[in-house]
C-alpha cells in the first residue's frame, strides 16, 4: 500500500477524506504519516481532510496516545474510527423466534432482547413487534432514536438485496414482495428523520457468514458458513464481501434434491432440508416417541446425549456432508464454518466422513471445518457491520459528510 503516489481509477475523489477513513477503519494506515504514504497527499491535504472527519465525530485519535515513529522525530498520534457517534439497530428473524439490538458502529452490543415472534403472523404483525422492540432496547441502551443511522435484518428466506425485499420464501408465508424497508424505516417512535434512516434487509446464513468471517476469520477470503437449524442454508463471503449471485440465490442449498421421498416445506420432494435439518431430525425423533417439534428441541436432546438424537444427527451431518463436497469442490474455501441448532460433534463428525471421503483432496488440503464462534449473535453482528459498511464506504462517506456541512 506505501508510496503509490497519483493511484488512479476515481480521479481525484480516489483520496478524498471517505478514502482516508477507510484506510483508518481497515487498519491499513492508522497515522497522518501512513496515510500520506498510501495515498500520496501532501501533510496539508490530509490534515484538511481529516479535520472534516474530525468535525463529524467520526474519526478520534487513539486511546492509546502517541505512538514513536519507526523513523525517530516527533511522535505520531494513532487515529482510530468513532464507534460511538451513532448507533445501529440489528435484528435477527427467524420462524418462531427473534432476537434484536442496539449496537455501537464497531459492533459492541449496547442492548439486546430475544423472544417469541412468529414469522408466519406475517410482516405487519411481526415488523411492527420488532419496532416495539427496537424503541425498548433504545431506552435501556440510554440512546434516542435520532441517533440511529440506520437498521439491519435478518430474515430465514431469499432476499433481493436491491430491494430489501424477500422473494418467494418457503417459509414466509405473506412476506413475498413486502416492502420491509418502508415499514421499518417507520417502525421508530418519534423518528423526525425516519425516512433518511438506511434499512438493509438480508439472508440470515449471509449475515452470519458475514459476521463469523469478520470477527474471527477476516483473513480468510473464501468463507463458507452453513446453517442447520429448522431448514438448511448457506452464506458465502468471498474477498471480504457477501456473495450473492444474480438475484440472491446463492447459498440456498437447503432445497438441492438428494433424491430421497420426504415432502419439503417448498413443496418438492427430496430436498436436503427434508431429510437432514434439524425439523426433520425432529420429525423422526418424534415418530420414534421422542418428544421434538423443531430445530431448537433436537439441539436440547443433543446437549443431553441423547442416544438416538446424536445417531441421527451424525445421518444428517453425513447427507449435509455429501452436497457440502460439491461446495467445496466448487468454491475451495479455507474455512467451512457449521452453524445452527445441530452445529455439535456428532453432526460434524457426520459432515466430515462425507467430505472427506468425496471431496478431491485438492479442495480440502487447506480447508479448517470448524463451528461457530458467536453463536445465536453471529447474524446480529453481521447485520450491524453490513450496515456501517454501507454507510461508511468512501463514495457514500463523501455524500453524506457533504450533507453534514463538514
Ligand atoms: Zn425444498
Amino acid at each position: 500500500m506505501a508510496g503509490r503516489p497519483g493511484r488512479t481509477g476515481r480521479g481525484g475523489s480516489q483520496t478524498g477524506a471517505g478514502d482516508l477513513l477507510e484506510l483508518v477503519r481497515s487498519g491499513r494506515a492508522t497515522t497522518r504519516g501512513a496515510l500520506q504514504q498510501a495515498t500520496g497527499l501532501s501533510r496539508a491535504t490530509v490534515g484538511q481532510r481529516l479535520d472534516r472527519l474530525f468535525r463529524a465525530g467520526w474519526l478520534r485519535e487513539g486511546a492509546g496516545g502517541p505512538v514513536d515513529s519507526p523513523r525517530g522525530g516527533r511522535p505520531s498520534i494513532t487515529l482510530e474510527f468513532d464507534g460511538s457517534h451513532a448507533v445501529v439497530l440489528a435484528a435477527d428473524l427467524d420462524t418462531r423466534h427473534a432476537r434484536a439490538a442496539v449496537l455501537t458502529l464497531t459492533g459492541e452490543l449496547l442492548a439486546e432482547h430475544s423472544g417469541t415472534l412468529v414469522v408466519e403472523d406475517g410482516p405487519e404483525s411481526v415488523l411492527g413487534e420488532l419496532g416495539r422492540w427496537f424503541g425498548e432496547l433504545l431506552e435501556k441502551a440510554g440512546h434516542r432514536a435520532e441517533e440511529v443511522c440506520g437498521i439491519g435484518l435478518a430474515v430465514p428466506g431469499p432476499v433481493d438485496s436491491e430491494t430489501g425485499r424477500v422473494v418467494q420464501p418457503p417459509i414466509m408465508p405473506g412476506w413475498d414482495g413486502y416492502d420491509i424497508r418502508g415499514r421499518l424505516s417507520r417502525a421508530l417512535p418519534e423518528h423526525t428523520g425516519a425516512s433518511t434512516v438506511p434499512v438493509l434487509v438480508d439472508n440470515d446464513a449471509n449475515l452470519m457468514a458475514y459476521g463469523e468471517q469478520r470477527t474471527g476469520h477476516r483473513d480468510c477470503s473464501a468463507f463458507v458458513l452453513v446453517k442447520v437449524s429448522t431448514g438448511i442454508g448457506a452464506g458465502v463471503v468471498v474477498d471480504g464481501s457477501i456473495y450473492r449471485g444474480i438475484d440472491g440465490g446463492a447459498g440456498d442449498i437447503g432445497h438441492i434434491r438428494v433424491g430421497a421421498e420426504a415432502l419439503c416445506r417448498c413443496g418438492s420432494y427430496g430436498c436436503l432440508a427434508a431429510v437432514a435439518s434439524g425439523g426433520a431430525v425432529a420429525r423422526r425423533l418424534a415418530g420414534a416417541g421422542v418428544p421434538a417439534a423443531s430445530g431448537s428441541d433436537v439441539r436440547d436432546l443433543l446437549a443431553a446425549g441423547h442416544p438416538e438424537a446424536t445417531a441421527l444427527a451424525r445421518e444428517a451431518g453425513r447427507q449435509v456432508g455429501d452436497v457440502l463436497a460439491t461446495v467445496v469442490t466448487l468454491l475451495n474455501p479455507g474455512v467451512l464454518m457449521i452453524a445452527g441448532d445441530l452445529a455439535g460433534t456428532p453432526f460434524l463428525t457426520g459432515v466430515r466422513e462425507l467430505l472427506y471421503q468425496r471431496a478431491l483432496p485438492r479442495s480440502t488440503a487447506h480447508l479448517d471445518v470448524v463451528t461457530s464462534q458467536l453463536g445465536e449473535r453471529a447474524a446480529l453482528v453481521g447485520a450491524g457491520a453490513l450496515v456501517v459498511e454501507h454507510l461508511y464506504a468512501p463514495d457514500r462517506a463523501e455524500e453524506r459528510l457533504a450533507a453534514l456541512g463538514v
